[in-house]
């Protein structure tokens, strides 16, 4: 990654990064309480609770990285901002945005709710229904090349090396093909009002692999880093800028205003217990922590962000 004007120029807030986080990681890495690991993909609930991992890429390219920050875990809903900036730079916005919406939501991520009352079109593409549109649309234009392809374009987002690629963890991807009966009614739903525009389980193949993608907060802050910095040579501006403002507005299922209120930067969360965070112009973040909240997010991890968003002044102010 080639520094940025920020970093050339000698952006202070580089300094001292290792200790904020090394400081962050001691005071939230405990800070699980109420918290649970997600279950219904019983995989998910073999993850180690108390892992913790707290990780910061700047613009420059620089990553710094506080505890557990070499473990693997699935990215779940993380890999949807891959996914739709793929999308848009295959297909560009007018097509993606035909077939989803840009809107919030306020329910549930899997909510069937809301898509029937939507004209059928998932509220944004962060939302399952919306996730399992992308995918269809992908598997639709790449058929078994498609995989693939997103794991490429997203081990580039990461900056891995060639050769030492994103993968997918089968194992996660077995358990959760054999416990999704909501996203095949999400799935089943969109193909019987003509809307899916390949078949259900081609459509939800891909999802759930892409679900399935193993990285490290290393790897997730510098997605992170790239969208900070413009999208490289990697995503147009025109996507950076569709891709950070639904990590705005609906980055965080139905807490994403709480979010925006305590950290105030474009962030996603999966139910990991990760989450992929952007200062624009200064750094990518990542945090992962497995317990989560009721609303799906994991608690240190927000607490790690709002702590890492005020200390370095990440909003600016
Ligand atoms: N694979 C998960 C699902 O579809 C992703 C959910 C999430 O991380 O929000 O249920």
């Amino acid at each position: 990654m080639q520094p940025s004007e920020s970093v050339r120029s000698g952006n202070a807030r580089t300094e001292g990064i290792q200790e904020k986080l090394d400081r962050i990681e001691k005071t939230c890495r405990l800070r699980t309480v109420g918290g649970k690991v997600a279950s219904y993909i019983p995989e998910l609930a073999n993850v180690d609770p108390k892992l913790f991992s707290l990780s910061a890429t700047t613009v420059g390219g620089e990553t710094f990285s506080s505890g557990d920050s070499s473990v693997l875990f699935s990215m779940q809903s993380i890999s949807k901002v891959a996914a739709l900036a793929f999308a848009l730079e295959t297909f560009g916005p007018e097509r993606v945005f035909r077939k989803v919406g840009t809107e919030p939501c306020s329910e549930p991520f899997n909510s069937i709710m809301k898509l029937e009352m939507s004209s059928n079109t998932p509220l944004n593409p962060f939302i399952n229904s919306g996730a399992i549109m992308i995918a269809s649309l992908i598997a639709e234009a790449l058929g078994e090349k498609a995989i693939g392809a997103v794991l490429a374009f997203t081990s580039l987002l990461a900056g891995r090396a060639p050769g030492n690629g994103l993968t997918v963890n089968e194992r996660i991807y077995e358990s959760e093909t054999s416990t999704a009966d909501r996203n095949r009614s999400l799935a089943y739903f969109m193909r019987s009002t003509g809307a899916l525009p390949c078949g259900v389980e081609e459509s939800l193949a891909l999802y759930f692999r892409m679900c399935s993608i193993e990285a490290n907060t290393k790897d997730l802050s510098f997605i992170g880093a790239t969208l900070a910095n413009g999208g490289m040579s990697l995503l147009s501006l025109e996507t950076v800028y569709a891709v950070l403002g639904l990590m705005s507005t609906c980055g965080l299922y139905s807490e994403s205003g709480q979010f925006a209120i305590q950290v105030g930067l474009p962030a996603k969360s999966g139910v990991c217990g990760g989450i992929l965070c952007v200062a624009p112009a200064q750094m990518g973040i990542a945090v992962f922590s497995p317990p989560l909240d009721e609303r799906g997010n994991s608690v240190a991890g927000f607490a790690a962000l709002t702590a890492l968003s005020r200390e370095m002044k990440l909003r600016g102010l």
